[in-house]
């Protein structure tokens, strides 16, 4: 069995964008015909330079692949860039419970400020 590579696939169906049909390197060799060895059951799409996605309808391998890299899933990078994004969510609520907490203490009675005309002459009736 072979491991699908991005070259390998680019190199099956040729530099292009689109839709393709190719032999699955996984499962096709060892198919039980000749003819079944030779049928295109590996679906790919490439929409990009440098990554495509793949279904096989026989060993039901899918995916995606990106040229130069593996599909492997770094989890320690998405786990990096959660925390990040935690830490400045954190941030960002921390900055909106100061400016509250300032408006807050900045605050006046309303009683003889034109805020309460305009509530008692335009919007009460
Ligand atoms: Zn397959």
């Amino acid at each position: 069995m072979e491991a699908l590579s991005f070259d390998g696939i680019i190199s099956t169906i040729g530099n292009k964008f689109g839709k393709f049909d190719a032999v699955c390197p996984l499962c096709s060799a060892s198919r039980s015909t000749a003819e079944k060895r030779i049928r295109k059951v590996l679906r790919v799409w490439r929409e990009a330079e440098d990554f495509l996605t793949y279904h096989c309808i026989h060993c039901g391998e899918k995916g995606w692949l990106r040229r130069g890299g593996s599909s492997v899933i770094d989890f320690e990078r998405i786990e990096a860039a959660r925390r990040e994004a935690e830490a400045r969510d954190l941030e960002a609520r921390s900055r909106r419970t100061l400016r509250a907490r300032y408006l807050w203490r900045a605050s006046l009675p309303i009683q003889r400020t034109p805020a309460e005309r305009y509530l008692r002459e335009v919007r009460v009736s």
